[in-house]
């Protein structure tokens, strides 16, 4: 029986045996007991699949994850603490020292300074790109030394759509893999995995969990990419891993399980970054419901879109939705039946009004989140984004009066009449 994705978000990851609890367990405990040390041995050679300790797997996570994965029409997944955690171990998964990145210029700020900054100071190169950038523009950005192409699905905050098939074919023709980060749109509203995307991230902290309640990431591989193909590219899949008694992933796991189980048994050994068990609990309980709230968040991002773009203090807006938006085309093929709930928008009175029209929103209330049930609002140059230059700003694509608007999934009339009198006030 071919399933559908509502009935993967309430039931997908975790289904239960005879007489066993129909919830998700919380496996709060940090070790598992064996009668042997042989046998502990042989999970500690890879040998054998089996739980010993936390910062490397849980079966909490493993069943969320596995729910997530799932959804994403992938073949194995995995959590992180965060979402900057998954997009960090998605990238260093397959680089390191020497390589480069071509990266989407249009992403979160945090990814950003991750690959513009941090990752930098560990030896790896990027290269950013517009995402409406030509055709010669994408293929100049690649190097002899690129391992992976990285994209936003729909960039937080700038809201600018990938077109992830015309990446994941430029990817291809180098021989690596595209990553996309997919948080904003969901399973629910895009699937990257069908455009030819390799490997999916998402923070779960966003509509996965959808309450305001759990910071969370997630990686999940589509098992399509072929590393033994580009074997020169990508050793530390297919050579020995000495740290494991000489095991090659690609060998052993093969190609749809060699790039999580190495994620797993390598970068959660070394770095950390597990989600908490409980946390995962809780993602599982937004992710039950994320089919019936994605349709309410796109509906009530639709018409304040609409609203703000009819406003005369407004001067532009951002939503993939709207026929005027120059991302409409590309959000018609990929996000057919809606993209998310966050619209962008800027002001006639500049900066100052940004701020005044954010003091006066009663319903709408200011926090460093976005695709949260309750609406949200933030001034991004003020707060995410507050370590770019003007010129990194605007290569991003964010104005110093834009307010990014995160729609809940209250009802749409209300929040709607809060912006009317909170502009009224500007
Ligand atoms: C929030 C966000 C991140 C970072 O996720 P955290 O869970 O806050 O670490 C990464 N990518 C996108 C698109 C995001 O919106």
């Amino acid at each position: 029986m071919a399933e559908h994705l509502g009935t993967t978000c309430v039931q997908g990851g975790y289904r239960p045996g005879d007489g066993e609890p129909r919830q998700v367990p919380i496996y709060q405990s940090t070790t598992w007991k064996y009668d042997t040390s042989e046998h502990m041995g042989r999970l500690f050679d890879l040998e054998e699949a089996g739980y010993f300790y936390t910062r490397l797997q849980n079966p909490t996570n493993d069943a969320v994850a596995a729910k997530i994965a799932e959804l994403e029409g992938g073949a194995a997944g995995m959590l992180t603490s965060s979402g900057q955690a998954a997009n960090f171990f998605a990238l260093f998964n397959i680089l390191g020292e020497g390589d480069h990145v071509v990266a989407s210029s249009a992403i979160y700020g945090g990814t950003y300074n991750l690959i513009a900054h941090t990752m930098k100071r560990m030896g790896v190169q990027s290269t950013f790109v517009a995402p409406d950038c030509t055709d010669e523009e994408l293929e100049a950005a690649f190097q002899p030394n690129t391992k992976a192409v990285f994209g936003e699905t729909i960039a937080n905050p700038a809201l600018d759509v990938l077109d992830i098939e015309r990446f994941a074919n430029a990817a291809h023709a180098h021989g690596v893999p595209l990553i996309v980060d997919n948080t904003f749109p969901t399973p629910i509203m895009c699937r990257p995995i069908e455009w030819g995307a390799d490997i999916v991230t998402h923070s779960t902290t966003k509509y996965m969990d959808g309450h305001g309640a759990a910071v969370g990431g997630a990686i999940v591989d589509s098992g399509n990419f072929n590393w033994d193909a580009h074997a020169d590219k990508y050793p530390c899949l297919t050579t020995p891993d000495e740290t494991y008694h000489g095991v090659v992933y690609t060998e052993k796991f093969g190609q749809a399980g060699a790039y999580i189980t190495k994620a797993t048994s390598q970068l959660m050994r070394d770095f950390g970054c597990i989600q908490s068990p409980q946390n995962a609990f809780y993602l599982n309980l937004g992710l039950e419901s994320l089919h019936v709230r994605m349709p309410q968040h796109c509906k009530n991002g639709q018409a304040m879109a609409e609203f703000l773009a009819q406003h005369p203090k407004v001067r532009f807006v951002k939503y993939p939705g709207l026929p005027t938006d120059p991302w409409y085309e590309l959000a018609q093929k990929y996000l057919p039946n809606g993209s998310c709930g966050v619209v962008s928008f800027g002001f006639v009175g500049g900066r100052a009004a940004a701020e005044e029209f954010m003091k006066n929103l009663k319903v709408a209330q200011i926090a460093t989140h976005v695709a949260d049930a309750r609406t949200c609002v933030l001034h991004p140059a003020n707060a995410t984004h507050r370590q770019m230059n003007d010129e990194e700003l605007a290569a991003a694509g964010i104005a110093p009066d834009m307010v990014r608007l995160s729609c809940g999934i209250e009802d749409t009339e209300d929040l709607i009449a809060d912006v009317e009198q909170a502009l009224a006030a500007v």
